[in-house]
């Protein structure tokens, strides 16, 4: 799995970091989503998944989701 996100979409609402914090973190500064690791390990990978669909800004992009587009 590849993570990507869009920063510029990111509206700081931290549902990822409360999901994944071992993969997410917010800025100190605005909040913003600083992404802790592209590809994180396998016992991860539905953390992420329930991130990406929490993230109300569609912020988060999972390989295993959007791969096929
Ligand atoms: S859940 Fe989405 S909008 Fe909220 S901090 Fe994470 S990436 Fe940004």
């Amino acid at each position: 799995m590849k993570i990507e996100i869009d920063e510029g979409k990111c509206v700081a609402a931290g549902h990822c970091v409360m999901v994944a914090a071992e993969v997410f973190d917010q800025r100190d500064e605005d909040g913003v989503v600083v992404l802790l690791d592209p590809a994180p390990p396998e016992h991860l990978h539905e953390q992420v998944r329930e991130a990406a669909l929490l993230c109300p800004a569609n912020a988060i992009l999972s390989g295993g989701r959007d791969s096929a587009s």
